[in-house]
């Protein structure tokens, strides 16, 4: 049997049985693995880094699209940079938004995945609200007009290509984008493993933002188990209303959802003390999320 080795760090490695590959090249931009695994269906691979499996991509993708989605509550105009698979894609447009505008920097990684994992993206690439742009985020964002209520940053690592959607002036430059009440969601990595990532994404928000909340999600194929996502917005609050407001919106997505529900997204909020960013322990945020309308 062959096996793929993901070899994130100096003294860990994630290893998952190839069933089969189904396709290997590398794009002008990065080396793309696609395989078959017995446990997790068709797995998407970046640079030797899981980036999502058929079978856990849902408690990822449901994640980072929800939970700013239903924190704004009426989000219209959406941004999501990174995420070519279609999977972020095909949740905000479960939400009855006008537009959502798709950003990817590898064309190929939208083609690949239409082509290999049709059933992440769900035909979300043919709903005539979504616009897909093929260009690097930094640049759209440097050049764009358009205003948004809700951007999600769904990059791979800050390494690579990703690397530049990681810095103050690009989370400067997606502020000066968010109409009033806007919301940003920033994927940041597996706590356990990588402390020093989620301490940068928090304090390069907190420097453009005034709340700035990390959560969790627990994703099987991401090696350390949990992996972190930063919201910021203009309150704290904001980013974790009361179970109450949050189930009043989620109403018209009871049964399409498989991992979140207004529960699971108030959860998400409450760190361990040691997952909690040292930038952001002076102000600890589980007594006021557990006190009101838990
Ligand atoms: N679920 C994911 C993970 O494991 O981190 C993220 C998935 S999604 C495939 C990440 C995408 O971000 C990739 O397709 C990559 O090409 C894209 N990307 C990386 N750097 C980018 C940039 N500067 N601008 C736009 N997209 C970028």
């Amino acid at each position: 049997m062959n096996w793929f080795q993901e070899k994130l760090y100096e003294h860990h490695k994630q290893m998952l049985s190839m069933e089969s590959v189904i396709y290997h090249w590398r794009t002008e931009f990065q080396d793309v693995l696609i395989f078959e695994n017995a446990t997790f269906g068709k797995v998407l691979v970046l640079d030797g880094i899981v980036q999502l499996t058929e079978r856990d991509n849902h408690i990822y993708h449901e994640m980072i699209a929800h939970v700013p989605m239903l924190a704004h509550g009426s989000a219209q105009e959406v941004l999501i940079i990174g995420g070519g698979d279609g999977g972020t894609l095909r949740e905000v447009l479960k939400h009855p938004v006008e537009r959502a505008t798709l950003v990817e920097l590898d064309g190929e990684v939208i083609d690949l995945s239409r082509r290999h994992l049709p059933g992440i993206s769900e035909r979300a690439f043919d709903d005539p609200r979504a616009s897909v742009l093929v260009m690097d985020g930094t640049r759209y964002i440097a050049e764009t007009e358009s205003m948004f209520d809700v951007i999600i940053i769904d990059s791979t690592d800050p390494m690579g290509p990703g690397e530049p959607l990681f810095t103050p002036a690009f989370y400067r430059a997606c502020r000066s984008r968010l109409r009033p009440g806007g919301l940003i969601v920033v994927q940041s990595g597996a706590p356990f493993f990588q402390p020093a990532n989620l301490e940068m994404v928090c304090g390069r928000l907190a420097a453009s933002f005034s709340a700035v909340r990390p959560y969790l999600a627990p994703v099987p194929t991401y090696a350390g188990g949990m992996l972190a996502l930063v919201a910021a917005g203009g309150s704290r609050d904001g980013l974790c209303p009361p179970c109450r407001v949050l189930r009043e919106r989620f109403g018209a997505l009871q049964g399409r959802t498989r991992y979140y529900v207004p529960e699971v997204h108030r959860a998400a909020f409450i760190l361990a003390p040691s997952f909690e960013p040292s930038s952001l322990r002076e102000d600890p945020m589980p007594a006021g999320v557990l006190k009101s309308g838990a």
